[in-house]
């Protein structure tokens, strides 16, 4: 069976930045279950995934722009300190979680001095080429109720 839209694949994959750094990997865990052609992963994985099969093998490079974006100068403010009263010592590498127009965005602080905070919402990875290693573990059918729910049930995916 062929990997196409609406087929559950299974994989293990390790991910890895230029510098061959371990971002994330599955080792030791289930594999990850996604359903293909829906958007659950990122676009430049998923489009090198199509048209594979089970026990397949793959390196696969991704650029930025097809996979967590390129950074954004404009996310990356400095706010008056005041504005952080009450969140104890400010220090470099923490992370806040702020409102915005655009709903809940996870900030890092990038740098700080005694009147302004520097606060990063760029995603950790956004500018970030990616080169993962996956192999394909299984491949099937959804079914009619995961597609309704838009999620992998079993192994992998949701216990309910
Ligand atoms: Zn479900």
């Amino acid at each position: 069976m062929k990997i196409e839209k609406n087929k559950v694949v299974s994989m293990h994959y390790t991910l890895k930045d230029g510098a061959g750094e371990v971002i994330d990997s599955s080792e030791g865990k289930d594999p990850l279950a996604f359903i293909h052609g829906l958007g659950m992963i990122i676009p430049g994985l998923e489009k090198e995934l199509d048209g594979k099969t089970k026990g397949d093998k793959l390196n696969v490079e991704v650029e930025p722009a097809e996979a967590y974006g390129d950074r954004d100068d404009n996310l990356i403010q400095k706010v008056p300190r005041e504005q952080f009263e009450g969140a104890g010592d400010i220090q470099k590498g923490m992370q806040f979680q702020v409102d915005t127009q655009m709903g809940p965005l996870v900030v890092v602080v990038v740098d700080v001095d005694d009147k302004e905070v520097t606060i990063d919402g760029n995603h950790p990875l956004a500018g970030v080429k990616l080169f993962f290693e996956v192999e394909v573990t299984e491949v099937r059918d959804a079914t009619a109720e995961e597609l309704d729910h838009g999620h992998v049930h079993g192994p992998g995916g949701h216990n309910h």
